[in-house]
């Protein structure tokens, strides 16, 4: 995986960036989804089980090798039964974070067809971030690092971290791996002073977000 020392997290603000990369947050329910963007963007944690209503999505930025990159992650919460909706979420992402729970092996046994339906209906090159989530629950492990390591390699995923959206262990690492990883991949985009043409681009990363309106 990358390094990431030189990736600082930034206050942001929407107007101002230099990459954007819409992502998504895809995995069964209640594997910690939205918590893990609750701890990323506002570090708190809430025990009580919240569905929500509808998509929303928050910005992280982040300073690399003197570029501002924003990450606009979109949370597919409450829609996890209606499926054809969250299609059209897909539409037009960078890149996702798939998310199971480590002390539920139901959650990891449906990683392939989260896969597939994210391969089909966001792109067959859409980059993935594999993330086994609570790991505080030690005690109740049913899915070993090992076998969340090796299904992200068999996969060629673009990384996997296991985190706790709970003490907050390894979420912000794993927003700025994602990061990296998408300002690595697309760097060689980004208009240079010498070249004036490639502003058109830049404007390519920039993507047209969906319009923020409750489906259900
Ligand atoms: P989502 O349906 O995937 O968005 O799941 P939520 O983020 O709503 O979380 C589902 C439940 O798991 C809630 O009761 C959370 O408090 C709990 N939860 C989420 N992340 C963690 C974690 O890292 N550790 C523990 N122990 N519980 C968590
Ligand atoms: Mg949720």
């Amino acid at each position: 995986m990358e390094d990431i020392s030189d990736c600082e997290v930034v206050t942001g603000d929407d107007k101002v960036q230099d990459m954007l990369f819409k992502l998504i947050v895809i995995g069964e329910p209640s594997v910690g989804k939205s918590c893990m963007l609750v701890r990323a963007v506002k570090n708190e944690f809430k025990d009580e089980y919240e569905v929500t209503i509808g998509a929303e999505f928050n910005s992280l930025y982040f300073q690399i090798a003197g570029k501002k990159v924003q990450l606009q992650v979109w949370d597919t919460a409450g829609m996890e039964r209606f499926r054809s909706i969250i299609k059209v979420f897909f539409n037009g992402s960078h890149a996702a974070f798939m998310v199971y729970d480590i002390t539920r092996k139901d959650t990891f046994d449906k990683l392939d067809g989260w896969l597939t339906m994210l391969q089909e209906s966001a792109s067959p090159d859409v980059r993935v971030f594999l993330i086994g989530n609570k790991k505080d629950e030690a005690s109740a492990r049913q899915v070993t690092y090992e076998m969340g390591k090796e299904y992200a390699e068999q996969r060629k995923l673009l990384g996997f971290m296991e985190t706790s959206a709970k003490t907050g262990e390894g979420i912000i690492p794993s927003f700025q791996h994602m990061a990296k990883s998408l300002f690595t991949e697309h760097k060689g985009s980004l208009p240079s002073k010498d070249d004036p043409k490639s502003g058109d681009s830049l404007s390519k990363l920039r993507t047209t977000a969906p319009k923020k309106k409750g489906c259900c």
